[in-house]
């Protein structure tokens, strides 16, 4: 068995340890070449569970955090799902793995070039990607069943929540600063939105408005 093998069975055996029990998550977390989403000079690390800085001075998420997060948005074969925040395109590919497609927004154009070099490399061909602001969702595939925000906003997007369709699930990181954040899941039942806090994490920013406005901020 090679090094790499020994540290993958380590990392699912983990993760299952953690609270994934959704067989169909940590088959695709087991599926997913992470080695190929990782910057070359953190490769030795690919497998260990820990988030990993990426270009554009972003992050490719913890595998613990994509798997929870996965799970909570209660996917099937025939979800359609929308991601804000495509970055190294881990969390899209492990989506893509589980869910029907998955719709992808990301505000920069490097990463989203480097995210679908890898997509097609997997020919993950259920990907569809967009630069752009995620604020606003993609109104022209909604509703989604499913949201994963992979960025922390102040406060949810309102375009987020109109675009989630009955009974569908939205999974977003809410907290102002970088070390209070709660990761909530917002589901739209017959009687409005119902809000449940999950779990405390720690992401980088959901930046407002697209690129060039906010580099003159
Ligand atoms: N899901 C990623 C982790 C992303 S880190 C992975 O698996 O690697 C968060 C990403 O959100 C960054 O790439 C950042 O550029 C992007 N982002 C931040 N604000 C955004 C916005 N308003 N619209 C779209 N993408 C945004």
């Amino acid at each position: 068995m090679s090094h790499d093998e020994a540290r993958k069975i380590r990392l699912i055996m983990s993760l299952r340890r953690g609270g994934i029990t959704d067989s169909k998550v940590l088959g695709a977390l087991e599926r997913v070449p992470r080695e190929l989403f990782v910057d070359p000079a953190f490769l030795d690390q690919a497998w260990e569970d820990r988030a990993l800085p990426i270009a554009q001075g972003q992050t490719i998420s913890q595998p613990f955090i994509v798997a929870f997060m996965t799970q909570a948005l209660e996917l099937t074969d025939r979800t359609k799902v929308l991601e804000i925040g495509t970055g190294s395109g881990y969390q899209a590919a492990v989506l893509a793995k589980v869910a029907r497609r998955v719709y992808t927004i990301e505000r920069h154009k490097e990463l989203m070039t480097t995210a679908e070099e890898r997509f097609a490399r997997m020919k993950l061909h259920n990907i569809h990607t967009r630069i752009g602001d995620g604020w606003r969702g993609w109104p022209e595939q909604a509703p989604f069943q499913a949201i994963i925000v992979t960025a922390a906003a102040p406060h949810v997007p309102e375009a987020l929540l109109e675009q989630l369709g009955e009974g569908g699930r939205l999974v977003i990181p809410i907290g102002r600063s970088s070390d209070l954040q709660k990761l909530v899941r917002y589901r739209r039942t017959k009687d409005g939105i119902v809000e449940e806090p999950l779990l405390d994490v720690r992401f980088v920013p959901l930046v407002p408005g697209d690129v060039k406005a906010s580099a003159t901020r």
